[in-house]
């Protein structure tokens, strides 16, 4: 049931340093926005910023722009918490019937949420746009991304859809579920694909950043690939049972060819090069099994601490 006392649409938007990013996207945002419609009226909206610790005047721009139009709405974290946890904050403080995040840099057409907010009257709870091509990506890029969500797939039984980034809308119902999850460790992706839900796509073309430059080099994205597995997956834990296990048969059937041939052609000292190779193999197949280990581990220990995924300084336009 759409509750009335809510505004359609919530547009949530992370922003880590984009001064000069704040006005064009407002500007292009607020126009999509405006010509939506609800039943005969036109749609109330907010578009809710996330200031995720920006050092430049983000937050000036962003206070210019409330002043300007109220329905513009932000709440400014006290350091910078990373994407994720940004996300998770916009998803807390949410008003909308319906939430789409989206990024400032307008890499994301805007226009294309009209398209998704067809696709949820019709009945879908979740509606993600899929990119169409990824041209605007270097081909490394396009390459790691590849791989990374043919290895997620592959471990995890929650499939992230391919070439779909946070741009998409969500119902009212999936951003309560959403809310619900306690972890510390928010890969947003990975808590979509949890939730379930009816699900579409929409495709779109994304473009090259306008203004401003990436936040994300490759070991960032390393990490969250990391934190995407680990959280969706004990795969890489348990993999190492069967790894272990195979390797113990083989080790035995080794020990009876030894055996064996020590009874039948006496003790033969050469053996040097396969006792090396044994040694440092399975010392470092050893070693990477506890890396794995400790990956887990310390994630766990994230989790217990059970601090809060984000600490809000300021508010602006936005109610406790
Ligand atoms: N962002 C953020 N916190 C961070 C890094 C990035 O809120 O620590 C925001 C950033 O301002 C932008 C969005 O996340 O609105 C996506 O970042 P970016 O465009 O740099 O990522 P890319 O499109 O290159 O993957
Ligand atoms: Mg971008």
């Amino acid at each position: 049931m759409p509750d009335k006392n809510r505004p359609l649409l919530s547009v949530i938007v992370p922003v880590k340093d984009e001064e000069a990013a704040i006005a064009p996207f407002v500007a292009r945002v607020t126009k999509v926005l405006d010509e939506l419609r609800d039943g005969r009226s036109r749609a109330a909206w907010e578009i809710l910023f996330i200031d995720d610790g920006s050092q430049d005047s983000t937050l000036a721009a962003i206070h210019a722009a409330h002043r300007a139009d109220p329905r513009i709405r932000a709440l400014s974290l006290s350091r910078n918490f990373g994407k994720e946890a940004a996300l998770s904050a916009g998803i807390d403080h949410a008003a909308g019937q319906a939430v789409v995040p989206i990024d400032v840099d307008l890499q994301d057409p805007p226009e294309v949420i009209g398209e998704m907010l067809d696709q949820w009257r019709e009945g879908y709870d979740v509606v993600y746009g899929v990119r169409r091509n990824r041209m605007s990506d270097s081909l490394p890029k396009r390459m790691t991304a590849d791989l990374y969500y043919r290895a997620h797939n592959w471990l995890s039984a929650d499939k992230i859809p391919e070439h779909a980034g946070d741009f998409r809308l969500l119902d009212r119902k999936v951003v309560d579920v959403i809310k619900l999850m306690p972890e510390r460790n928010r890969f947003m992706k990975g808590l979509f694909a949890w939730s379930g839900f009816r699900q579409a796509a929409v495709e779109y073309d994304r473009v090259e950043r306008e203004v401003g430059e990436t936040k994300f080099n490759y070991w960032k994205l390393w990490t969250l690939a990391i934190d995407g597995i680990t959280s969706a997956s004990t795969v890489p834990l348990r993999v190492w049972s069967y790894i272990g296990g195979c390797i113990a048969l083989l080790g035995l059937a080794y020990a009876a060819f030894i055996a064996l041939r020590t009874i039948f052609y006496g003790i033969e000292v050469a053996g040097y090069a396969s006792m090396m190779v044994a040694i440092l193999f399975f010392g470092g197949l050893q070693l990477l099994s506890l890396g794995v280990l400790g990956e887990y581990v310390g994630r766990i220990l994230v989790e217990v601490k059970h601090r809060p995924i984000y600490v809000v300084r300021e508010r602006i336009g936005v109610e406790e």
